[in-house]
């Protein structure tokens, strides 16, 4: 009997819990991915660092496989490749492979949880199983449930319980190796698409300190690990080589979630409070995660509707300054900028930024949240979804509406000698330390010693903060909002 494993966000060949089931059930078991082009044509431009991230790790994929297969004596091992409507292409290759089953790892988002039922029924039709494995989360949908058995929309509560849940099998890799002879080599005449041939032109991926594929994933793990006990101190600040930058391997599924957070467990057991920390952002995925699939409406609206009431602003000229860098808040244009020449930005500024643009210039969160998708390597609609919604303070559990991050004081606690901004911003590095976070409290005499001339060289504030949060405050209080 013969089966596929479609691998979709799980682009590696080990520790792989579909390619496990299948390899354990089946005794020949083909591999594929797609390009799907329902994904890959709504991109807005046709140079994404994501494509070929994904492309280039797609090639370390089918030689992983061919070796894994070669290892274990099977005659073949390697990846099918397809490039059109995933749907279409999943359906008439199982067909014609002769397969009983396909299987892969489950999703989360309500469009691809749409995606794999049609896929479903297609393949029902044709005679063909399909069933789906948690791979992507350690623990999801309604494996962590209040005593009510109701979902969490509270995370502190919820990671108390999702640690109690998380047992050494959660944490047990799928040894994917010990079974790989029955992996089957593609049908003759298969040949990978060149990044050209998918309709993508190369971006500046290969000058980003961001290795893809299995062993880009393992190499940012093995940089990370020693830096790990000190996460809990030094992960705030972006001038500081504090995180993992693990994101995009995590999206992408380049690295399995249970073998970071077996790494993470075992120090935290010891009392290591980075490694504590650490395991607390994992639970944030698995969070994020469950109010999705529990809450598919949130793609959309607020988590909590009363919020879908607030009046947001149009105003033109201030979504510009903000995508383009240019508000006169140095953290905020330096982040925005992070964002755009990298496809990365600090957890700490993706806050500030979120905030800025919600809390200081009114603009509605998903705008915000649209423009992360474009540009964010990591994009991943539940996190970042979660991330907007809190801090616009319409989500679950979500920074109450009368905090309001100061852009100013986070900068002077976050990035104290401007270290992060300079890097961004080269037109501020005669800036000293102490006008950095604010250019615009310089006087004429201060502005002339560094050589700035606020207004060209960089902008003026394009909102007084003091003002902003005033507004911010009536936009909420008008709601009626008690938090
Ligand atoms: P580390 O600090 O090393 O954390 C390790 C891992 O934990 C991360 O790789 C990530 O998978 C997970 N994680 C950490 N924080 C969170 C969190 N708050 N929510 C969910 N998972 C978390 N993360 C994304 O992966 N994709 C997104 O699209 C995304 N958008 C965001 C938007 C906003 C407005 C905010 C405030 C946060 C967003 N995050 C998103 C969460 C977080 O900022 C990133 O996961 C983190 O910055 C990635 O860097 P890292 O891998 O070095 O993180």
């Amino acid at each position: 009997a013969s089966a596929l494993v479609w691998l979709r966000r799980d682009l590696r060949c080990d520790d792989h819990a579909a390619l496990y089931h299948a390899l354990r059930r089946f005794g020949r078991v083909y591999c594929a991915f797609v390009f799907d082009t329902d994904i890959l044509d709504a991109l807005p431009t046709r140079s994404d660092r994501r494509v070929e991230f994904i492309h280039a790790s797609v090639l370390e994929l089918h030689q992983g496989l061919a070796e894994l297969a070669a290892r274990s004596g099977a005659p073949g091992g390697g990846l099918i490749v397809r490039h059109g409507p995933a749907p279409e292409c999943i359906v008439r290759l199982a067909r014609s492979l002769g397969v009983q089953e396909v299987l892969a790892n489950r999703d989360y988002e309500p469009q691809a949880i749409e995606r794999d039922r049609r896929v479903a029924r297609a393949l029902q039709a044709a005679g063909i199983a399909f069933s789906d494995y948690k791979d992507q989360a350690l623990l999801d949908r309604d494996e962590v449930l209040t005593r009510q058995g109701r979902p969490y929309g509270v995370f502190t509560p919820y990671r108390r319980a999702w640690l109690q849940r998380l047992d050494a099998f959660q944490l047990t890799p799928y040894p994917v190796a010990s079974h790989a002879r029955h992996l089957a080599a593609p049908p003759a005449g298969e040949c990978l698409p060149t990044l050209q041939e998918l309709g993508f032109a190369r971006t500046n991926l290969h000058e980003l300190p961001l290795p893809t594929g299995m062993r880009g994933a393992q190499l940012l793990l093995q940089d990370f690990m020693p830096r790990m006990a000190a996460y809990h101190e030094a992960r705030d600040y972006p001038g500081r080589k504090g995180v993992s930058y693990l994101s995009v391997h995590l999206r992408f599924g380049t690295v399995s979630i249970r073998q970071l957070a077996a790494l993470a467990a075992a120090q935290a057991a010891q009392g290591c409070e980075g490694a504590q920390a650490w395991l607390s952002e994992l639970a944030w995925r698995d969070f994020y995660f469950m109010i999705l699939w529990h809450h598919p409406q949130v793609a959309t609206q607020s988590f909590k509707p009363v919020y879908d009431r607030v009046q947001w602003d149009d105003a033109p000229e201030l979504w510009q300054a903000w995508c383009g860098a240019r508000t006169g808040y140095p953290l905020v244009d330096a982040a925005m900028r992070q964002l755009h020449q990298t496809g990365y930005m600090h957890n700490r500024l993706r806050m500030v930024v979120a905030s800025f643009l919600t809390k200081d210039l009114g603009l509605d969160w998903r705008r915000g949240e649209r423009h992360f998708a474009a540009h964010l390597n990591d994009y991943d609609l539940a996190a970042n979804n979660g991330g907007w919604q809190w801090a616009a303070s319409t989500g679950c559990d979500a920074q109450p509406w009368f905090r309001i991050f100061n852009p100013v004081t986070q900068s002077q606690r976050f990035d104290p000698q401007g270290r992060f901004i300079r890097c961004y911003l080269p037109e501020l590095a005669r800036v000293p330390d102490a006008h950095i976070h604010f250019p615009a409290a310089m006087g004429p005499l201060e502005l002339a010693a560094c050589g700035l001339r606020l207004g060209v060289d960089y902008p003026l504030p394009v909102v007084d903060h003091a003002r902003a949060r005033e507004r911010t405050l009536m936009r909420f209080h008008f709601l009626g909002a008690s938090e």
